[in-house]
């Protein structure tokens, strides 16, 4: 059950991650695309604590959208968009209900039809599918999250920039992976 209290920790959490881990997303970007994907998160996730701190939201859904609107404006690159309509497609639902596994579904449902991408294309996808499918199944923990992020080293890049190496683009994480788990991560110690 997702409750406002329960989402705003958790974005405040999750903002704090990325700033720290600033510098170590851009430098994984850096080794498959272009070393943008700390600064673009960072810059993101600036706009979403600011955002929500000015428009004070009273309810989930709007917090959420609140979100979205950020992500989508201030992250930019491939994985603003993404992000972005991962967190709108949980706000559309959140009328409906609060489940997180549900609200989770939709989210990597909007995901995966605004980019594209399959499991092992070597994207956020491959952090966000296993995820939804622990959860789901009440088993999602920190080592569970840590075995995502790891698989997609070995995998060969399908979708966006990294893909552009082929197979030089094996041997290292996906940087939006890596991000991708910081949101489970604070997550699950945001006890959502
Ligand atoms: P850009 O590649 O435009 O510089 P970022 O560096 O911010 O954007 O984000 C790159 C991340 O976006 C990748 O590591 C990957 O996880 C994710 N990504 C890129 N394209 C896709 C896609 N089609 N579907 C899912 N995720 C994607
Ligand atoms: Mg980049
Ligand atoms: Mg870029």
């Amino acid at each position: 059950e997702l409750t406002l209290e329960k989402y705003l920790v958790w974005m405040k959490e999750f903002a704090q991650k990325i700033s720290d881990q600033k510098d170590y997303l851009s430098d994984l970007d850096s080794k498959i695309g272009d070393g943008d994907h700390g600064n673009n998160m960072a810059r993101g996730l600036k706009a979403v604590s600011e955002s929500l701190a000015a428009k004070k939201p009273t309810d989930l859904t709007t917090a959420l959208k609140i979100t979205a609107m950020a992500l989508i404006s201030k992250v930019g690159g491939a994985a603003g968009p993404l992000y972005g309509t991962a967190f709108l497609e949980m706000a559309k639902l959140s009328g409906q209900t609060t489940d997180l596994d549900q609200l989770l579904v939709a989210a990597v449902a909007g995901l995966q039809k605004r980019g594209g991408a399959q499991a092992g294309d070597k994207t956020m996808v491959d952090v966000w599918l296993p995820i939804v499918n622990k959860l789901k199944a009440d088993q999602l923990t920190d080592e569970e999250i840590q075995e995502a992020v790891k698989s997609t080293k070995p995998m060969e890049a399908k979708k966006g920039r990294a893909s552009y190496l082929g197979e030089r683009s094996v041997g290292h994480l996906d940087p939006g992976a890596v991000s991708s788990g910081y949101l489970f991560e604070t997550m699950l110690q945001a006890e959502v």
